[in-house]
């Protein structure tokens, strides 16, 4: 069987490709579009995520701050056209440390990111004009960075993080949302405007000529087709292949876990919280003592990496909230169902209880909780692929990593520009393939600095 021949074909109905197929039928006005999934539309990696959002992003270069400020203007405009149907908050991002020494890196990192566009940063040594941010809504917030210095400060306004911390940095222009609310708003504007969804493995791209001609689906059908754009999240690098290009790509596996909070230890208007200094968990001397004994164990008392992260999900009633904390960050194959390492959970809490001390109160009776995850298919710089490929009509819409949910809006807005020839905004040579090709910045990729990645 045969469908009727499409404009565009994309593989993967994630949030990239629900997101490129918004932008090409709702904004562009391309007709026959077509969105091939072998799952149900954002069943994958979109949502499992943590939802967050930020404009808060290393250099070099404005890239990552322009698409994300850009991706959260668009955020925004579908939070106020749909009455905020994905619940758009914006809390921020708080950064903690205990750590004196960290202070100068936080003041540094607040500058650069006001040099590239994320907004000013405002220093806060006693109490004086620190805002902080409600539980709802977006509007009228102010942007850039909020360090606080001054101990009395963060206990008033954080009363709950540990009495250890000596400086926070709160990035203001971030949050969080409801990715399948927002996936689905798009998904269904997207179809009112005529995009079709086929439940089918892409099995193969024929590109006799050099160019794509049509794309073969599993069950055995065919779209002829002179465009097809690789949204395909883990599995870009197979999908590329179809089509005989090798994207310089890998992925690694990310694991969350929502503890339900019956003790309500958690602080429900917290922004997303993320503890930046390395540590060594908080066991007792009797469990020391036991894990030292075995090689399986051992490995719980070592020291352990900057970045667990947590954040309080649902509204002020739910008894939810999330933790994620990559300390391995292996290139791996991405396999599903994914594997769960059973001391997860038993170590998130504890990293997480030394920034946040009233979580104690769970040592040795982990709550009741859930893990789910995914993986972050990235670059070597952490940085997206987004444009054509060195296939006459074949595009990229991938290696999102961890920033899939918050980058969607802009990167499928940008996909759409290069499937139509639109006008590119400046960031757009950043995230293409070809960026590879150029010397210099080849040259540059030998001392990358911060990847931004939580
Ligand atoms: C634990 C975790 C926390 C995260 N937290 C955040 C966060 O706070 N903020 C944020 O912005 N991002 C976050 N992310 C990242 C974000 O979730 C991803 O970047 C994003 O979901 C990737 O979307 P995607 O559409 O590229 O991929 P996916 O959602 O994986 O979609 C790809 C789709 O392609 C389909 N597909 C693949 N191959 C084929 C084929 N051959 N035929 C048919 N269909 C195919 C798959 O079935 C799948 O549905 C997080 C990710 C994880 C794992």
């Amino acid at each position: 069987m045969t469908h009727s021949p499409a404009t565009v074909v994309i593989c993967g109905a994630g949030i990239a490709g629900i997101s490129a197929a918004y932008h090409l039928a709702v904004k562009q006005g391309v007709q026959n579009v077509v969105l091939v999934d072998e799952r149900a539309p954002l069943s994958l990696t979109s949502d499992k995520s943590t939802e967050c959002y930020r404009n808060w992003w290393p250099g070099p270069g404005d890239a990552m701050v322009s698409l994300m400020n850009r991706s959260i203007d668009i955020l925004e405009d579908l939070a106020r056209e749909s009455g905020n149907v994905f619940r758009l908050n914006r809390r921020g991002y708080l950064y903690a440390t205990a750590d004196e020494a960290r202070i100068d890196e936080m003041r540094r990192a607040g500058e650069e990111a006001a040099s590239l566009g994320a907004g000013a940063m405002r220093v806060h040594s006693r109490d004086g004009d620190y805002v902080p941010a409600p539980d709802v809504g977006f509007e009228n917030q102010p942007d850039g960075s909020d360090l606080i210095l001054d101990p009395a400060l963060i206990r008033k306004h954080f009363p709950y993080l540990s009495e250890r911390t000596v400086a926070v940095l709160h990035a203001r222009r971030c949050g969080w949302l409801s990715a399948q609310q927002l996936g689905m708003y798009l998904f269904e504007r997207a179809k009112e405007r005529g995009v079709k969804f086929v439940n089918a493995r892409v099995e193969s791209v024929d590109t006799t000529g050099g160019g794509v001609r049509a794309v073969r689906l599993g069950d055995g059908t065919t779209i002829a087709t002179e465009n097809f754009v690789i949204a395909a999240g883990p599995f870009l690098k197979p999908v590329a292949g179809m089509i005989g290009v090798d994207l310089p790509v890998f992925s690694e596996l990310h694991i969350k876990v929502a503890f339900r909070d019956d003790a309500r230890a958690f602080p429900r208007h917290a922004p997303l919280l993320i503890w930046i200094d390395a540590q060594r968990l908080p066991w007792s001397d009797e469990e020391r003592a036991l894990f030292a004994e075995s090689d399986e164990t051992r490995a719980l008392l070592n020291e352990f990496p900057a970045g667990v992260h947590a954040r309080p999900e649902g509204g002020a009633a739910s008894p939810m909230f999330l933790v994620l904390w990559t300390y391995h960050t292996e290139h791996v194959e991405p396999v599903l169902p994914l594997r769960f390492d059973p001391h997860y959970p038993e170590i998130v809490l504890r990293g997480l209880a030394t920034m946040l001390p009233s979580l104690q109160t769970y040592f040795g009776r982990t709550p009741r909780m859930m893990m789910d995850g995914g993986y972050y298919t990235k670059t070597q710089e952490n940085r997206p692929l987004i444009g054509r490929l060195p296939v006459q009509g074949a595009y990229v819409i991938a290696a999102l990593s961890g920033y899939g949910i918050m980058a969607s809006c802009a990167a499928g807005e940008l996909l759409a520009a290069h499937v139509t020839g639109g006008k590119l905004p400046p960031y757009a040579p950043a995230f293409t393939l070809e960026r590879y090709q150029d010397p210099a910045y080849c040259e540059l990729l030998k001392n990358w600095g911060a990847s931004g990645q939580l």
